[in-house]
């Protein structure tokens, strides 16, 4: 069986840092790119508040980037699904979507995390034919017609106002009487005549014949002022916030209550002895970019620093 000293699970900033890293160090590695090669920041615009790019970078430039770095400095870089592993013996044993197995002496679990649904079944009914979880990536089918975008953070207000530009019109649907973004975010969506936000709103399932035409809402939700109303929309965007990609690890790792790995509060060490964790997996706190691409350094040095000591 192919055996590595270090095996990267993950392709976003953590993963690929990571990589540089670990081949810099002169460490056998293999990263495995997972489900979504160079993870969220292909599904962003330009990105600027990564520093280092004045005018701000393109999200799939960066991560192409990132990648070519990677191979570069010899990172074995494939494109592949980690599916199963097994963290209960050293070497671990890991296996891909492809079937085939691989044993590495140290892991860095840098997979993510993915956009959460509201769980309506409608969601799965209307997948690809209306319900998006990614407005860049899927914006441009909506020019000229009606959307709107599920949730009051940062990443709806973003979403919102990305469409804004391309929709004729946005809802926002927030559950609650407040936006949770950041100031600098709610203004540049208060600035556009186009956006309309529909405050303490739940959304409780979507119509339509081939595609969504519209939404079923209700105001108000459980209380005695309750009111439900309808929305005539094209398209309906979630951006509600991420679940970290931990399924794969089957409860090897120590999680949180939301499902993130716990680190060691010092460096990116998890609960099993030669795994670490790095990136928005086991960051439930500042999720962005740079931060990730830190962690995966730090998980890099973790890694030296443990092989060094067997
Ligand atoms: P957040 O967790 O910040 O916001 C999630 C939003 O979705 C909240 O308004 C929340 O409502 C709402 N929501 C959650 N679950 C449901 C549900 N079941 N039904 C309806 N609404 C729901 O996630 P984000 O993805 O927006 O942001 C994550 C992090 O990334 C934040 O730290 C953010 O600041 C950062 N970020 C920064 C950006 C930037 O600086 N440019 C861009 C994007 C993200 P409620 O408030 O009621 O809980």
């Amino acid at each position: 069986m192919e055996k590595v000293q270090c095996l990267i699970i993950g392709s976003g900033p953590a993963g690929y840092s990571a990589a540089i890293y670990t081949s810099r160090a002169n460490l056998k590695n293999v990263l495995f790119e997972g489900i979504q090669p160079g993870g969220q920041l292909t599904q962003t615009t330009t990105i600027e508040n990564y520093a280092g790019f004045p005018v701000g970078i393109d999200g799939q430039q960066l991560m192409a980037q990132m990648r070519q770095q990677a191979v570069n400095v010899g990172a074995d870089v494939r494109s592949g699904i980690i599916t199963d592993i097994d963290l209960t013996k050293r070497p671990f044993t890991a296996t891909t979507d492809a079937g085939s197995q691989i044993q590495a002496d140290t892991v860095i679990v840098a997979t993510g995390a993915s956009a959460k649904y509201l769980g309506l079944d409608d969601e799965k009914k209307y997948s690809g034919m209306g319900v998006s979880a990614c407005a860049t990536c899927d914006g441009f089918f909506y020019r000229r017609r009606v959307v709107a975008v599920v949730g009051g953070g940062d990443t709806a207000c973003e979403e919102a106002h990305y469409l804004s530009n391309l929709a004729s019109k946005v809802y926002m649907i927030v559950r609650k009487d407040y936006l949770r973004a950041s100031a600098a975010m709610q203004k540049r969506v208060m600035e556009k005549d186009n956006i309309e936000i529909l405050f303490n709103t739940n959304t409780v399932g979507l119509f339509g014949e081939n595609g969504v035409e519209g939404a079923h809402l209700v105001r108000f939700k459980g209380t005695d002022r309750e009111e439900p109303f309808d929305i005539a929309i094209d398209g309906f965007f979630l951006a509600i916030g991420h679940k970290p990609n931990t399924d794969f690890l089957a409860g090897q790792l120590t999680l949180d209550q939301a499902g993130y790995i716990v680190t060691d509060l010092a460096t990116t060490a998890t609960s099993v002895p030669g795994v670490f964790a790095a990136g928005d997996v086991a960051d439930p706190r500042y999720r962005q970019a740079i931060v990730a691409a830190g962690s995966g350094c730090r998980a890099a040095l973790d890694v030296e620093k443990f092989l060094a000591e067997q």
